[in-house]
């Protein structure tokens, strides 16, 4: 990426500058110094809500067939309270906490103790020790890129177990779905938690560290930019990546050995599920480096957004269409099989074409074609903390010149696929394209307020040249 290429710049493109006005507004880029009201309401309100949301749609599923409304009914009509409900809530197992502690402990064995070999033997496949953004302090992070073979060997040992070992049953993760959500919420605060004190105490890289003075504030959008343990363990790569995305594939493989077990058969609405969001889960690992330069890891830090939200939200709410279409096997028609396959695969190609060609774009200086010509791009410059100057591009060809967030249309053209496998009986599948829609739609205006702060009058001509953000002409 082109402001990646400053890594290593050369005098004419990188030199401190303090006469400049504008230093002390573009050193703001990154996450909020202030905290308005609206943010620490939604705050406030996520801080508390979320854990319930999960729980309300997962009880939903475990105790009214995935009903969202029943549940409602039940306890507005005083047919039950919420202590009925809670009272047959499964509870925390030593079970589930053994599940959960072996599945955890061995991701972290896979990411911190076995370098990456994929690359060495995988075309194209960029793996091993990689270098993440300049951050606003002016550090480079260098990452161990091992998550495609910790998908890999993760992959392969559950289906040696399926097919040969029998060690344990296919469905275990479903048979112990809410035991094991207390463990992901133990972990999500416990990490969450353990992030923040560290932030005080013994912070990796104290001048990425973001203190608004907000306890809530930054308890939930974190303080640590980039956490670590040792040289290697990265809280943020680690949690953003392992264990939820790598468990997102084995949850789905979950759902559908239960739905084998309970109707003799697997229906193509599951396979669907299990295809669309596998190719998204292994693009994902695929593509780790280049994950490194987005938001996630090069602009947010490290709070309970993150570090709950990878081990409670991800796993759990990415995955309803699966658990859902185990309670209502829906068997789809060809014709819609097939429609809804072709809108998963087109979204999946915008998506993964649209940040193609940034990135083709970012590390090639520009130097490159998109679509048959050389790209056309706004100039633009930015300061870290220290006044050191940096100059990047912001390019205007290709999908990146019909609007400027495009990757997420494509992206939520394959999450509505994932939904509509479900049929219309009900709306819980469809809590996954409502809160993309929301996730991104906000993702596009952080961004962009951002970009703003960072590239100031730069940023301003480039939005005057790509003026729509998602849907050329509507938005
Ligand atoms: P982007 O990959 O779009 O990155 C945005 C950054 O790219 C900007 O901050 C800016 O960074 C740079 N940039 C913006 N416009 C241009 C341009 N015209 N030319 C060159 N660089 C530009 O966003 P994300 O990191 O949010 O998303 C990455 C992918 O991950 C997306 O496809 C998204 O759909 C997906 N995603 C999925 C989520 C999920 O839960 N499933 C959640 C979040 C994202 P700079 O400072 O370098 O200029």
């Amino acid at each position: 990426m082109a402001a990646h290429q400053e890594k290593k710049p050369s005098e004419e493109r990188k030199h401190k500058s303090t006469q400049n006005g504008t230093r002390t507004s573009q050193v703001q880029w990154g996450r909020a110094w202030e905290v308005d009201w609206f943010s620490l309401a939604s705050i406030l309100f996520l801080l508390m809500f979320a854990p319930l949301i999960v729980y309300y749609f997962i009880m939903s599923c475990d105790q009214y067939q995935c009903s969202l409304i029943d549940p409602l009914i039940d306890l507005l009509t005083g047919n039950k309270h919420l202590f009925d409900i809670w009272n047959k809530t499964p509870t925390l197992t030593y079970r589930a906490a053994g599940i959960y502690t072996l599945w955890v402990t061995f991701q972290v064995f896979l990411y911190v103790f076995v370098p990456d070999f994929c690359h060495k033997f995988l075309p194209g496949y960029v793996g091993g020790v990689q270098e993440g953004a300049v951050t606003p302090a002016g550090v480079v992070n260098k990452y161990e890129i091992n998550g495609l073979q910790a998908w890999i060997i993760t992959h392969v040992l559950w289906f040696a177990n399926a097919y040969y070992f029998h060690w344990f049953s296919p469905t275990i993760i479903f048979d112990n779905w809410i035991p094991l959500l207390w463990c992901a919420n133990i972990l999500g605060y416990a990490v969450s938690t353990f992030a923040m004190i560290k932030s005080y105490f013994f912070p990796t890289n104290a001048k990425d560290c973001k203190f608004t003075g907000n306890f809530f504030y930054d308890y939930m959008m974190g303080i640590e930019f980039n956490p670590r343990i040792g040289k290697w363990f990265d809280f943020k790569l680690f949690f953003n990546g392992r264990p939820g995305i790598v468990a997102w594939t084995l949850i789905n493989l979950s759902y559908a050995a239960k739905q084998q077990e309970l109707y003799g058969q697997v229906t193509n609405s599951m396979i669907l599920v299990n295809v669309l969001q596998g190719i998204y889960v292994l693009d994902y690992f695929w593509n780790e480096a280049w994950y490194l330069k987005t938001i996630d890891i090069c602009h947010d830090h490290f709070g309970w957004y993150l570090g709950w939200g990878d081990c409670v939200w991800l796993p759990y709410l990415y995955t309803l269409q699966g658990l859902y279409l185990v309670y209502h096997p829906v068997q789809l028609c060809t014709a819609n099989a097939v429609g809804i396959l072709m809108l998963g695969l087109i979204g999946y190609y915008v998506f993964r074409m649209t940040n193609h060609q940034k990135d083709l774009f970012r590390r090639t200086n520009g130097n490159c074609k998109i679509w048959g010509k050389k790209p056309e791009y706004i100039e633009c410059s930015y300061m870290s903390v220290d006044g050191t100057k940096y100059y990047s591009k912001l390019m205007t060809s290709g999908f990146w010149g019909w609007a400027r967030h495009f990757n997420y249309t494509g992206d939520l053209m394959g999450s509505l696929a994932y939904c509509l496998t479900c049929g219309f009986e009900h709306i819980l599948p469809y809590f996954y394209i409502v809160y993309m829609t929301i996730l991104l739609t906000h993702r596009c205006i952080r961004d962009e307020h951002r970009c703003f702060s960072k590239y100031g009058k730069d940023w301003k001509r480039y939005t005057a040249a790509v003026p729509y953000r998602l849907i050329p002409g509507i938005f």
